[in-house]
């Protein structure tokens, strides 16, 4: 199902204490409230119920559960509502939750304020009543605080509402595996049962001669249709249109091979290239663009988080790709990181428009030099994140980055790059990144925030490590420690 036709449910507490004419202006004000968000947000808010009763409650509930256009709750109480009411409903829940904690007047009407007034709009206390119960169900969740109609409460809103777009992606998420993980490699390595009863992912492998065979059933017209598409996208700096081709063949082969499977991430591994020619570098790119997760060497982590970054992007489909830390500039005051991949970054990073090169690749078991593209990443804040399993739980390490203009020009590297500073400065950054565990292969994102990564983490109860200008070595090496024990106990 896509997620983006998706909606989200505005669920308002109440109580039927106040009588029949406070729950009318409850409700009309509900619904005004969840058509006019609807206008801003990412997917629509549906006001789906003033609830007075737990078996209200607990039907609502229920229904969001079962439904799945459904993509989370929106909780709010407009008056006080009693919350043992709420109990027998939350413990029920299986959908993201956030409480906006709201009102509808923004300001305290000097003339009007009576005690009807105050009956009416008592937010104030019904919310912290309703913040109540969740802290003692310990339920994940999101507080978002704010009158309804501004700007930050809105963009807040949106973020969390892309986030659990993304918790729902990677709950029906299936991996396609070429070949298994490079050899000898840990990070890569996974506990692929307790990461699918996790978080629902489905990490499955198919022999890369299947791969083979599909590319050619792939026609002559289908690959002009794709090559069309890569002139209107690239710039072709390259005489060699055998390769660009033969990557294009890849493309649709394994897009067919993805799409019949209901996947939406693949890995593939340079070790286990037999009967093709080039490992897929301009097919895996473009693959990318289209919003598909890509993690190299056998990564199913890294793949499929790919995809979740993705689609909790602008419109689906953001500025987040499949990300690998090379090499370093250490000059004093200039310290930066260089990231690529051998052939596989997406092109929904660059700041100009790509070319399509091709270039031996000294690795692996390619016999023809793959077509790929090369650009440069924009500059800007962004984030990297590593997934890494660490025997019992997963650990989401994310990074606030600054990303440049490549200080260099690098005319022999024949790959997309992207340069960055990573918070808090460069060293700093290494030490804490390292110490957490954190891989070599990330998702740079520049439009998914290290907030949205927190709530998914929450949503999805992985353990969550960021690193920003405040962290010290020192202050995770202790939160690590902390965490490692709590988490053990959980
Ligand atoms: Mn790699």
């Amino acid at each position: 199902m896509d997620k983006r036709t998706g909606e989200f449910w505005f669920v308002v507490g109440s109580q039927t204490l106040y009588g029949p004419q406070v729950l009318e202006t409850v409700e009309r004000r509900a619904r005004e409230m969840a058509e006019d968000l609807s206008r801003t947000l990412p997917w629509p808010l549906a006001c789906k119920a003033v609830v007075k009763s737990g078996m209200e409650i607990a039907g609502v509930i229920r229904e969001a559960n079962y439904d799945g256009r459904c993509l989370g709750i929106v909780a709010w109480c407009h008056t006080f509502s009693p919350s043992k009411m709420w109990l027998s409903g939350l413990a029920q829940l299986q959908k993201p939750y956030c409480h906006l904690a709201t009102q509808y007047h923004r300001e305290i009407p000097n003339e009007e304020i009576d005690m009807d007034f105050m009956n009416l709009n008592q937010a104030a206390h019904g919310d912290r009543e309703h913040g109540f119960i969740a802290a003692r169900l310990r339920l994940p969740r999101k507080v978002i605080a704010g009158h309804w109609q501004d700007e930050a409460v809105r963009r807040r809103l949106a973020e969390w509402m892309r986030t659990a777009a993304g918790a729902a992606v990677s709950r029906d998420m299936k991996v396609m595996r070429f070949g298994d993980n490079m050899r000898d490699v840990a990070v890569t390595e996974g506990d692929k049962v307790a990461v699918q009863a996790q978080l629902g992912w489905q990490v499955n492998t198919w022999a890369t001669g299947d791969l083979v065979r599909e590319m050619a059933a792939v026609t002559e017209a289908e690959t002009d249709g794709l090559m069309e598409a890569y002139r209107a996208g690239y710039d072709i700096a390259t005489d060699n249109m055998d390769a660009i081709r033969y990557q294009a063949r890849e493309e649709i082969a394994i897009r067919r091979m993805l799409d019949r499977e209901g996947c939406l991430a693949f890995t593939n591994t340079f070790q286990d290239l037999y009967g093709m020619e080039q490992l897929p570098g301009l097919a895996t790119q473009h693959l990318m663009s289209l919003g598909y997760g890509y993690g190299g060497e056998g990564d199913w982590k890294t793949a499929a988080m790919t995809a979740v970054l993705k689609a909790m992007g602008e419109n689906g489909n953001g500025a987040s790709a499949f990300m690998e830390d090379y090499t370093y500039h250490l000059e004093e005051g200039r310290e930066y990181s260089l990231g690529a991949h051998m052939l596989e970054v997406c092109p929904s990073l660059a700041a100009g428009r790509p070319r399509i090169e091709t270039h031996p690749l000294h690795i692996g078991m390619n016999e023809k030099d793959p077509a790929r593209l090369v650009f440069e990443g924009r500059a800007g804040k962004a984030i990297v994140v590593s997934l890494v399993d660490m025997g019992g739980r997963l650990r989401l390490i994310c990074q606030d980055i600054e990303a440049v203009k490549p200080i260099l020009p690098m005319p022999n590297l024949p790959v997309a790059r992207v340069m960055w500073r990573a918070e808090p400065d460069l060293t700093t950054g290494l030490e804490c990144w390292i110490t957490a565990g954190g891989a070599h292969h990330t998702v740079l994102s520049y439009d998914v925030t290290a907030g949205m990564m927190r709530d998914w983490c929450t949503m999805t109860g992985v353990e969550f490590v960021h690193i920003h200008h405040d962290t010290s070595v020192e202050s995770l090496e202790r939160e690590l420690f902390l965490s490692d024990l709590a988490w053990k106990l959980r």
